[in-house]
């Protein structure tokens, strides 16, 4: 088992404009008698090899105040770099440009009650460790040190190497589960992830932390949270598929709602969607992908445990909508866009969704309408045709009509019935004179002595 990691492997890590600044943080935390440390997850994902995530830093300085974080960077870092120190945990946010760093403090958490937010005070770093999830998340290598030459050392003071080793995530105390429940969601996520299971001492107290129903007093929005990076982690190689199996046998879903469940339909759209996360078959502008999670998700279980599970997890506003509208809205347009024939009928049905509805759609639907619904939304969808509403205007068209005549035209673009502007104007002439010709009639039907109806 490895027990340290080549040094230029973990200085890879960095990009050269952050690196100065890690070496420069080193440097004042070696000579005040600190450490810098790479630790946690970063540390993790060396050993085994996978793609690092997110950085994460920790200084070590015991007795100093919560503020010593932002105060050594302010004092070693050059003026351009903004120092926003976060007290309550002694977290320092460096930003350079677009460039974030945080450098949080070593620190002891107190749980005064279940579920509760903890009390902090700076520590060593084996204190702070030992106060993590799990022991493979509970590893550490000093940045500040030259011991090792070309080789780092980890840190490894809770037997995380030997739990990653045999592929298992294990609490580091009997209390975990009951310390910060959102540890449960976590290892079924990591664990997931990176394919370890959960040891049996630790299943065996979360089993125990359940029946005593630790979930119960933690808030909406920190469960939601975990259910968020369950969908948006397939960027890093995750099955949320997998996540949620883990959830269901462990009794977690039902310590969210009790009659909520990983229905069978939904498997298949999840893992698609997952797919979708980590390989996205068209770009998107500010997707949330756990709204089409739950939307996926949640389709399929029965329509008050959706709102109820939905009320549970605090879901708000135009997320709960989405949601909740989603199996009536995957039924009529996946029927609708089945029979659709033609590129422009296809735009007639998905313009002005929601992109978050879009994927959902994508991900529940058979391999022909999905060919559809990708089509429309990498290329269809910003597709400019050469006719515009301020034409039409000019046209004496107006209101409810003009969306209809531009909306027949965008499809005859679309279909490859009209080919350009010219020929877009003189449908555009054709169909505002038989709206005319139309309204005419209709007049003279109207004005016409009721006797000769
Ligand atoms: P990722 O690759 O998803 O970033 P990570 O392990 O780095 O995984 P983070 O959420 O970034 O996870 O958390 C950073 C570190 O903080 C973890 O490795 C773990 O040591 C610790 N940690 C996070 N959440 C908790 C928690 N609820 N209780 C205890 N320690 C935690
Ligand atoms: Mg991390």
């Amino acid at each position: 088992m490895t027990r340290s990691v080549r040094r230029d492997q973990v200085f890879r890590l960095f990009d050269t404009e952050m690196l100065e600044l890690v070496e420069a943080l080193s440097a004042e935390s070696a000579a005040r008698g600190f450490r810098l440390c790479l630790v946690g997850g970063p540390v993790r994902d060396l050993v085994l090899g996978r793609p690092v995530g997110d950085v994460d830093l920790l200084l070590e300085a015991p007795g100093q105040s919560r503020e010593i974080a932002a105060e050594l960077a302010r004092s070693c870092l050059p003026e351009a770099v903004k120092v926003v120190g976060y007290g309550r945990f002694g977290t320092a946010r460096l930003e350079l440009g677009a460039m974030k760093l945080d450098v949080a403090l070593a620190r002891t958490e107190r749980y005064r009650s279940a579920g509760a937010l903890p009390t902090v005070e700076a520590a060593t770093l084996e204190e702070d460790l030992f106060r993590r999830d799990f022991s493979a998340n509970a590893l550490a290598m000093d940045l500040s040190s030259d011991a090792g030459g070309t080789r780092m050392p980890l840190i490894d003071p809770t037997g995380g190497l030997k739990d990653i080793a045999e592929r298992r995530l294990r609490i580091l105390h009997d209390q975990s589960f009951h310390d910060d429940p959102t540890r449960a969601l976590r290892a079924a996520r990591i664990g997931a992830r990176l394919g370890f299971g959960l040891d049996r001492g630790s299943r065996a107290r979360l089993r125990r932390a359940l029946s005593e129903d630790v979930l119960a007093p933690v808030s909406g929005d920190r469960i939601r949270r975990e259910f968020e990076k369950v969908f948006s982690d397939p960027t890093q190689g995750l099955d949320p598929v997998l996540a949620l199996r883990h959830m269901d046998r462990w009794g977690l879903l039902k310590a969210v709602d009790p009659g909520l469940t990983l229905p069978s339909d939904a498997v298949l759209p999840l893992r698609r969607f997952g797919k979708a996360v980590s390989d996205p078959p068209w770009s998107s502008k500010r997707l949330r992908s756990w709204v089409v999670g739950l939307s996926i998700w949640l389709a399929d279980v029965p329509a008050g445990v959706r709102q109820r599970s939905l009320r549970r997890l605090a879901v708000r506003g135009e997320a709960t909508e989405q949601v909740t509208g989603f199996p009536r809205f995957r039924s009529q347009k996946l029927s609708a866009l089945g029979k659709a024939r033609g590129r422009g009928a296809v735009d007639g049905l998905l313009a002005g969704i929601s992109e978050e509805n879009l994927h959902a759609l994508h991900a529940a639907a058979d391999p022909a309408v999905r060919k559809k619904v990708s089509r429309w939304a990498a290329e269809d969808r910003s597709e400019k045709i050469p006719v515009t509403g301020s034409d039409l205007l000019k046209l004496g068209l107006e209101g409810a009509a003009l969306g209809q005549v531009l909306a027949r035209l965008r499809a005859g673009f679309l279909d490859g019935e009209l080919m350009n502007r010219e020929e877009g104007l003189a449908l555009a002439h054709e169909l505002l004179r038989r709206r005319s010709s139309r309204a005419s009639r209709a007049q003279k039907a109207r004005t016409r002595p009721k006797a000769d109806r």
